[in-house]
């Protein structure tokens, strides 16, 4: 596995992969990798010929009062994780490379981004569609690979991707879970005993909901306060939200019908966990995808 740091390097890089007529995967993450990373990774690697994996903190997708200084962060043990799941190389850039200058251009997302993550972290999508635009350019990639569990962010790169004509495939893999439920996510390792323990209860809250739309609950509403009451009934943790809409759209709707998404956003001390499930309720299924 090659380390890369530099735009320039890895640019020249791909140039000769695309050359030789490779087909490139690439995970971009913000590392602390783990087994959700690393699901991302073996997808990508049984799909294509090049893995990249990127590792970049993005300063732009953090509001003013977020976690970036605390983000857990490990560069040694990132590299042993890409290495073991096969990854060609390992792009991991500093603020400065991936923005030397002052931008002059910003990207503003308009769909899409009403709810959820985009309606408490304004700005949040903003950064993230700015850096994934770059890494597609500098990597310039066949298949990007993107969690799940970030169903918004699957949802807001669909609509970059089509709206900017970018030449790749967005590839969704499903979440991968603790044995409790509670979806594996760098941050958790910033959680308390108490709230680890509690944590677990928003995968439990979301399964609780799902088996309601399963039992024939027509009504978002209802919904909603279930897995709400649900949530205070068995954690401390202060709700952000929790949403019943269409996906991947991510509009309100009135009643449960065609592919919805029931998402939670909730705050313990430190750390703000969120979750999702996207239902296909067609022939009255209800079935996860
Ligand atoms: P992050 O490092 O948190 O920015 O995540 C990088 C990529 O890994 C994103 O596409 C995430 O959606 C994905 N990811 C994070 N956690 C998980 C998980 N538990 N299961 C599957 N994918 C995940």
């Amino acid at each position: 596995m090659e380390i890369v740091r530099s735009v320039a390097n890895l640019q020249q890089y791909t140039c000769e992969f695309r050359e030789k007529g490779c087909k490139i995967g690439f995970v971009p993450t913000m590392g602390f990798l783990h087994e959700g990373h690393q699901r991302l990774m073996q997808q990508a690697r049984a799909e294509n010929d090049i893995v990249i994996a990127s590792i970049f903190v993005n300063p732009l997708q953090f509001g003013a009062n977020e976690d970036y200084e605390t983000y857990p962060r490990n560069e040694n043990q990132d590299v042993s994780v890409s290495k073991s799941e096969k990854v060609d190389i390992l792009f991991i850039p500093t603020v400065a490379e991936m923005y030397p200058e002052e931008p002059s251009i910003t990207m503003q997302v308009t769909k899409r981004t009403e709810a959820l993550c985009g309606k408490s972290r304004p700005g949040h999508f903003d950064g993230v569609v700015t850096v994934l635009s770059k890494l597609f350019h500098i990597v310039n990639p066949h298949n990007v690979y993107f969690g799940k569990k970030d169903a918004q962010q699957v949802a807001v790169v669909d609509a970059l991707v089509k709206d900017l004509n970018f030449p790749v495939t967005i590839v969704p893999v499903d979440t991968v879970r603790e044995n409790d439920g509670l979806a594996k996510s760098s941050r958790n390792v910033n959680l308390t005993k108490e709230e680890r323990e509690e944590a677990k209860f928003l995968y439990k809250a979301l399964r609780v909901g799902h088996q309601s739309i399963i039992d024939g609950e027509k009504n978002p509403i209802t919904i909603v306060k279930e897995v709400k009451a649900f949530i205070k009934q068995h954690t401390r943790g202060k709700i952000d939200y929790v949403e019943l809409l269409d996906y991947p759209e991510l509009t309100s709707i009135d009643e449960i019908s065609g592919q919805v998404i029931l998402a939670v956003a909730v705050f313990f001390d430190k750390v703000r966990l969120i979750d999702n499930m996207i239902i296909q309720l067609d022939n009255n299924s209800g079935m996860e995808l």
